[in-house]
């Protein structure tokens, strides 16, 4: 299998995130790309650089104004008199009903969800690059790999089409899915991320063409709080095409192995035509979110049981942060994966 990566994407450094309030280090952080790197060549991996592949795959996502946003903000929040170093936010409109902000205070607020994706001089560079590695593995894959790997960082699944938010920018697994969609009829997502993926969710939860299923410890005391519960099945033509499988907090191996037997039933029955793995590697027991218990040796059966639903398969990096085992975890989920598929 081929991976994808590119060194812009290492560039994006956020310093700090507010958590219950309080400033912390931000645990996005570059260093990650390096142990995600060891751990995709400990599997065997070759890590090509992808190619620029231009706004088209990220607009087929993400709105015109959303992407100008990001293009520019950082520039624009340079020239605030006593702003700071990266843009973070501080108003958020409470509904969208009212008027789109013509100042680069207020569009932060419109366009950010939260204070934990603050925007520096790097940050659209690097997100455009992961967007691209994503593109890539999606592009191998159409053209008759069975499956590819994009090493994406910064990560995508909380971003909405016009709002980042939750350490991501541009939606990577939603950017894979569409560039499959051009020649797929169907295309179905699994989030396999600690984290429910609600960017993802929001994406398509009125589309019928991209089935979105993710599995993820409860919301009610994790982020992304207002999302991830089982009653968010879709609307409109969507309605029946998202399926959300909330675990008990410090769910394990089994429970997780469980889950993922339902959201099996529900691919199978939708027919895809090719598969997106936005894969978390954040659910494991010794994650610094700590939300799952999910362990290596887990993580390999993940892998072997989502590989036993014999689909072009593109994987998408989401979360998954800095603990000894971090590399481990992806050797481990891609060794269960090609074990059971071939290189
Ligand atoms: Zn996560």
């Amino acid at each position: 299998m081929k991976a994808f990566y590119a060194n812009e994407q290492k560039r994006h450094e956020p310093k700090a995130y507010l958590s219950s309030g309080t400033a912390r280090p931000h645990p996005e952080k570059p260093e990650r790309v390096e142990r995600l790197l060891a751990g995709a060549s400990s599997a065997g991996l070759a890590v090509e650089r992808p190619k620029n592949h231009g706004l088209g795959p990220i607009a087929a996502v993400h709105s015109p104004e959303y992407l100008d946003f990001l293009e520019h903000i950082f520039a624009r929040w340079q020239r605030i008199e006593g702003a700071s170093a990266e843009v973070i936010p501080n108003i958020h409109p409470v509904t969208r009903n009212g008027s789109y902000p013509a100042s680069a205070v207020g569009q932060a607020g419109y366009h950010m969800a939260d204070t934990v994706c603050p925007i520096s001089t790097e940050t659209w560079n690097s997100a455009l690059w992961s967007a691209w590695s994503a593109v890539e593995a999606a592009e191998a894959v159409k053209a008759g790999a069975p499956s590819a790997y994009a090493l994406c960082r910064p990560p995508g699944h909380h971003a909405f089409a016009d709002v980042a938010g939750g350490f991501c920018f541009i939606n990577n697994s939603a950017v894979a899915a569409l560039a499959l969609r051009r020649s797929a009829a169907r295309v179905a997502i699994l989030d396999v991320d600690l984290h429910h993926g609600n960017g993802t969710q929001g994406i398509f939860y009125a589309r019928p063409d991209v089935l979105t299923v993710s599995l993820h410890a409860d919301p009610v005391c994790l982020y992304p709080f207002f999302w991830g519960y089982a009653g968010e099945r879709g609307e409109g033509a969507g309605l029946g095409y998202n399926l959300n499988l909330p675990l008990p907090h410090k769910s394990g191996d089994a429970a997780f192995l469980e889950a993922l037997a339902i959201a099996f039933r529900r691919i199978r029955a939708f027919a895809p035509e090719a598969l997106v793995v936005a894969l978390g590697l954040d659910a494991f027991e010794g994650d610094p979110f700590g939300g799952l218990s999910v362990t290596t040796v887990g993580f390999s059966r993940i892998g072997e049981a989502i590989a036993g639903l014999d689909l072009p398969t593109v994987i998408v990096q989401e979360g998954g942060y800095l603990c000894d085992a971090l590399g481990d975890n992806l050797t481990a989920f891609l060794t269960g994966f090609g074990g059971r598929r071939g290189p």
